[in-house]
């Protein structure tokens, strides 16, 4: 049996798509050749390409309002790819929650105006601010959020619906982390976009999915290759797209599907969540600092109470086939990354060793 991985990213894949990958990898479908191989331009990668867009558009629920696109570039370049496309130049208001929500504010500064909405770096990104006490600018070009802070593991159990705060400005949401872990009320959202490394494949492929009225409104110094009407345009073939990421992701896709789809996914995400939670809670040894109205479903970051013990609880773990629990070198400590990939029976086996190593060291 294969290690459990609970990497942030890149993470762990589901082991029948690795399998798939490898028979596939000299020769797909019958064709000669492996997928690294074709054309972007041909018919085997082109059917590649259209069911790969047709699964996550059924798999999400993508209103047919919405263009799917598969960049490059992963979440930091998006950071200053959405501001060249949507900000006009204009103020952009940012909901600072976390590392990655404060990346994107910094790096939107160098294009256009930006506008702290909220900012919970005091209480060290633990809590999320209601939407009702945002401070919003006048009439911002767009209000960001990360929907699931990677690092802080804190999320947006429910998207805001910035229309009944009177804001009728588009919502872009950075859902890297989460994407495909649950549903998405596209009702509230103009642009969502994601690096796939986390829940979808191998880095490398970007997700992006915008609202088409947000298409036509790059500032003119944004680059062609990362203007997302040229993009959409060409069916995401302006340039040569990450073709092997790409097709990997479409066995994700397929893989999602025989689980029963996204609605399945995240019955089994608030499952194994809690689980894991609840032992954390329950234990004298570990504390997870995150408020419970947003503790995020995909990454769990959590502390010894002794310090003195990470390294031993590291190496009892990689003995114990769990990979990678180290946490972000930004905040320390540990963090477990429960995505789509990681089954309820590798939460369950953390969940035992956390036990057994707190016994031990009691
Ligand atoms: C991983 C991550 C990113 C950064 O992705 P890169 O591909 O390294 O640029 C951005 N936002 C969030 C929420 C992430 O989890």
């Amino acid at each position: 049996m294969r290690p459990y991985n609970f990497s942030a990213g890149p993470a762990a894949m589901p082991e029948d798509v690795l399998k798939e990958a490898a028979a596939e990898m000299l020769n797909w479908h019958g064709s000669g050749m492996g997928v690294m191989e074709m054309s972007h331009r041909g018919k085997e990668f082109g059917q590649i390409y259209a069911e790969a867009e047709a699964d996550l558009r059924e798999l999400l629920a993508v209103p047919s309002h919405f263009k799917l696109l598969f960049m490059q570039g992963g979440g930091l370049a998006e950071n200053a790819i959405v501001p060249l496309n949507l900000s006009r130049g204009e103020t952009a208001d940012f909901v600072v929650t976390g590392s990655w929500s404060q990346k994107s504010a910094q790096e939107a500064a160098r294009y256009c105006t930006t506008h702290e909405a909220a900012n919970t770096k005091a209480g060290g990104f633990t809590t999320l601010v209601a939407p009702s006490n945002w401070q919003l600018s006048a009439k911002p070009a767009y209000v960001h959020i990360c929907s699931n802070e990677t690092i802080n593991g804190v999320e947006f159990h429910e998207l805001p619906d910035l229309k009944a705060l009177g804001c009728d400005a588009p919502l872009v949401i950075d859902f890297s982390s989460h994407v495909a872990s649950r549903p998405v009320d596209w009702t509230r959202v103009g642009l969502a976009f994601g690096g796939a490394q986390k829940n979808l494949g191998p880095a490398g492929l970007t997700l992006v999915a915008v609202r088409e009225d947000l298409l036509d409104r790059a500032l003119p110094i944004c680059p062609s290759a990362f203007t997302y009407k040229t993009v959409a345009d060409n069916q995401s073939m302006f340039n040569t797209p990450p073709t092997y990421s790409i097709y990997i992701a479409g066995l994700v896709f397929k893989w999602l599907k025989r689980q029963g789809g996204i609605a399945a996914m995240e019955a089994r995400n608030l499952a194994k969540a809690s689980l894991l939670y609840e032992a954390i809670d329950n234990s004298s040894l570990y504390v997870n600092r995150v408020d419970k109205s947003c503790r995020s479903r995909m990454n769990v970051p959590f502390y010894l109470r002794d310090e003195r013990l990470n390294e031993d609880f590291l190496t009892g773990a990689r003995s114990r086939n769990l990979l990678q629990l180290k946490g972000h070198k930004s905040v320390g400590g540990m963090r477990a990354s429960i995505y789509n990939a990681i089954p309820i029976e590798g939460v369950q086996a953390l969940v035992d060793y956390l036990r057994d190593f707190e016994q031990t060291r009691a």
